[in-house]
């Protein structure tokens, strides 16, 4: 699933490709990515707007355009692409992208949902083989944005001054559920799933299954500085590439060769040589190393 890294190297990705550009039109293959307020006509509203800016919110994509905006959750395994039918390898494309191959274009398939027409004669392509994915369009106002967000129960934005410590120590109060499910929880701090929760807790030594309530204040803090810092590191390195996440041109990133737990069960710990341990929290698998995040916490 694209988390905060992912979809933010999306959004690096297509903001110089389509701001200032119009949304010629727009095409719909399968309804079933749409959202209600999509839907019934209300998506070719957003036909003939010029795309004003592409920001994030969480794990939201934004696209700010005239008088709407246009808002994609990548769901389990969206992608959005932009193809551009003019260039070589447009019509020799041979394989789907579901693997970590590096592919030249993403040439639209029967998971491909929708198709944006762009104004300089490319596309932008929202493809999703599980279509958990969803399209939004909401009314240009900054209070109808809000309230969408409110809707979506979002919590602090990690590299905004919202996320301070003040307010990631109120996210622990009257809590007892184990901190892996506390960071999973997007009205916690918004836009980290399973990768970088697991990355952000070996980063700051704490064990995932410990209760929110027994943690100590010096762990927390530790805790606060290693999301922010774990989610930095995707987004240097271009997002995690296990199965479906490509940039904006069909690149992998590079972060899974960075990982120090996630994905790396039986593997040795690249701290203390200790065997990761894959274990599941939440009913979400769960990777640790056992020396690095005793279960009594370390002694400080
Ligand atoms: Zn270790």
């Amino acid at each position: 699933m694209p988390e905060l890294p992912e979809v933010e190297t999306i959004r690096r990705g297509l903001e110089p490709c389509v701001v200032g550009l119009s949304l010629e039109s727009v095409t719909v293959t399968d309804q079933k990515v749409l959202d209600w307020s999509a839907k019934e006509g209300r998506l070719a509203a957003v036909e003939g707007q010029r795309i004003e800016a592409v920001s994030r919110r969480g794990k939201y994509l934004v696209m700010v355009l005239d008088r709407h905006y246009l808002i994609f959750h990548l769901g389990m395994t969206g992608q959005l692409t932009i193809r551009d039918p003019r260039r070589h390898d447009s019509a020799f494309f041979e394989r789907t992208v579901t693997g970590l191959e590096w592919c030249e274009q993403h040439a639209p398939d029967r998971h491909t949902h929708l198709h944006l027409f762009l104004g300089d004669g490319r596309q932008l392509l929202f493809r999703d083989i599980r279509k958990f994915g969803r399209v939004y369009v909401l009314g240009r106002s900054a209070e109808e944005l809000a309230a969408f967000f409110r809707v979506h129960r979002l919590g602090i934005e990690p590299f905004t001054s919202d996320y301070n410590l003040k307010a990631f120590l109120s996210g622990f109060k009257n809590r007892t559920l184990r901190l892996k499910s506390l960071l999973l929880n997007q009205s916690f701090v918004a836009g980290v799933g399973n990768i970088y929760a697991d990355e952000a807790l070996f980063e700051a030594g704490v064990h995932p299954a410990r209760r929110v309530c027994g943690l100590r204040k010096a762990e927390k803090e530790r805790l606060f500085l290693a999301v922010q810092k774990v989610l930095e590191r995707g987004i240097e390195f271009g997002g995690t590439s296990f199965r479906d996440f490509v940039n904006s041109e069909g690149e992998k990133g590079t972060n899974q060769e960075k990982l120090y737990v996630y994905g790396r069960e039986g593997e040795p710990c690249l701290t203390c040589g200790t065997p990761i341990v894959k274990t599941v929290i939440s009913q979400r698998g769960t990777h640790f190393c056992p020396t690095c995040q005793p279960r009594g916490g370390k002694r400080l």
